[in-house]
């Protein structure tokens, strides 16, 4: 008899219908979904975490650390847009978040600090919890292993406990990237400092010049960790093109030019014509981002019908104006990153990392090369903040469940190697191409099957038809 069945024999396994591993934003609303649906289940929402329902993004404990967009663009229930603007009235209404009327705008056009929208998430989860015949539990750990047999699956957990499901749900989300420089944190000042830990940086020399990695929506959160912790003096920021985010407007609608012309497929068209697009708006007097906003609603349809070639074309010359132009900043951390530029205390400057050098005194060496130099430079601050991003690739991610999926053959990498393979419903496609009858998959890890599947919207869609799509099949 072997281990896992001396286990189920003497009851050592706990059995669910679903197992959710990962409880962030992407387990947590694909269990409101499966308890808002008829009938009777029981789900186990396996995660480390405290808390469900927060994940990295949505533990900020910084009022400062806002979502990129307001609220009307953000709510976690696909079938109510006004979701977040509701429950914020009332949560307002009840005396949170005082600080809100600084804004002066109405409800739906706040950015919402991203603790606080935790909070919502888990709210929605205790009222779909409250309302529903089936049951959600957290589990505290880490999966570590997972099987597939034939008509369940097998987690083994961290604290050496075995959970059985007839499905399991990877919503692992993002792991950070692979790349981030590896110091020992030997004092205050010394090396990598996380971009949300304002105490951390309170510890900093104020006038010190610190050197931030990557030029994204992370490095604006740490620009406004910095602030808050009363830091003073020069960042340096560098990424590979230089490119700061652009502002988050409000643009009226636009024309949704990409429905009536489904014809345009390469990125070299696509771009032509996006760029045709703002011209024209602009023209108007309209804002560029406009047209922008429409074609969000197409990128999954494209990138799943475009050719590996295309797709390789997209993320070479496409991706970084993409990111900068659609994933925008909050205005208020905008206008900080402005200010900070335009008094020349922030520099921009386009230059790949290389790695670090040692240092004696505690200070952060950069070894960098400036776009268009063949030479490498050194730079120096006292502090580093990493602000480089994600590692899609799981081959390259070292925790035990991704490696363990992949020995098994029970995952293979997604398009361009970006997260994993999975059908249009989720279902995990193993090393042999197979659609899995029981194992999916949701939120980042599917970012090569949909290229964006990672805001909020996405995760929010994702879950509501996978939990359809789990009941139907039990
Ligand atoms: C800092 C930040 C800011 C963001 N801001 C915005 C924004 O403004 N607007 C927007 O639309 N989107 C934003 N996003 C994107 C998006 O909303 C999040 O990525 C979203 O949280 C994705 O949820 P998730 O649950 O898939 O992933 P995560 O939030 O990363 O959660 C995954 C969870 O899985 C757990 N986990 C991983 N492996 C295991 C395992 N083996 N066993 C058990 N548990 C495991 C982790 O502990 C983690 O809690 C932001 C993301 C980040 C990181």
């Amino acid at each position: 008899m072997s281990e896992t069945e001396r286990a189920q024999v003497n009851g050592a396994i706990r059995n669910a219908d679903v197992l959710i591993v990962g409880g962030g934003l992407s387990g947590t609303m694909l269990a409101v979904q499966l308890l808002r649906l008829p009938g009777t289940r029981r789900v186990l929402v396996i995660e480390p975490r405290a808390e469900l329902g927060r994940g990295e993004a949505y533990s900020a404990v910084e009022l400062g650390h806002t979502l990129n967009g307001n609220a009307a663009r953000m709510s976690v229930d696909p079938d109510n847009a006004d979701d977040l603007t509701q429950w914020l009235t009332a949560y307002i209404a009840a005396g949170g978040w005082p600080e809100s009327d600084q804004q002066h705008v109405p409800v739906s056009e706040l950015f919402v600090p991203r603790g606080m929208f935790g909070l919502y998430a888990q709210q929605r989860l205790a009222e779909a919890k409250a309302q529903s015949t089936s049951s959600v539990e957290h589990i505290r750990a880490e999966v570590i292993d997972l099987q597939v047999q034939v008509s369940s699956t097998l987690l083994t957990l961290s604290d050496g406990q075995w959970l059985r499901g007839e499905f399991a749900v990877l919503a692992t989300g993002m792991f950070p990237a692979a790349r981030t420089p590896q110091t020992a944190s030997s004092g205050l000042n010394a090396a990598a400092v996380d971009p949300w830990d304002v105490s951390a940086m309170r510890q900093l020399d104020p006038q010190s010049t610190v050197l931030i990695i990557g030029s994204g929506l992370t490095m604006v959160d740490a620009v406004v960790s910095l602030d808050q912790a009363g830091h003073r003096g020069p960042i340096e920021v560098f990424s590979r093109h230089g490119l700061l985010p652009h502002v988050r407007r409000q643009p009226p609608a636009w024309v949704d030019f990409l429905a009536e012309d489904q014809s345009l497929c390469s990125p070299r068209q696509l771009l032509r014509e996006v760029r045709r697009q703002c011209r024209c708006a602009v023209h108007q007097g309209i804002d560029w981002q406009a047209p922008l906003d429409t074609v969000r609603a197409h990128i999954g349809r494209l990138w799943s019908q475009a050719s590996e070639r295309h797709k390789r074309q997209f993320v070479r010359h496409v991706r970084p104006w993409w990111e900068s132009h659609h994933h925008r900043s909050p205005p208020l951390s905008a206008e900080l990153v402005a200010r900070l530029h335009g008094e020349g205390r922030l520099r921009i400057q386009a230059a790949s990392f290389q790695g670090l050098e040692p240092s004696q005194n505690g200070d952060v060496i950069l070894r960098l090369r400036r776009r268009g130099e063949q030479h490498t430079t050194l730079v120096r601050g006292a502090a580093l903040i990493n602000s480089s991003g994600i590692e899609y690739d799981w081959r390259r991610v070292a925790r035990p469940l991704p490696q363990q999926l992949l020995a098994r053959g029970l995952v293979q990498p997604g398009p361009l190697a970006l997260g994993i393979a999975a059908d249009v419903s989720g279902a995990v496609v193993d090393a042999q191409g197979l659609a899995s009858q029981r194992l999916f998959a949701m939120g980042p890890p599917l970012r090569g099957v949909w290229w964006e599947s990672t805001a909020v919207t996405d995760v929010a869609l994702q879950a509501k038809a996978l939990a359809a799509r789990l009941v139907r099949t039990t």
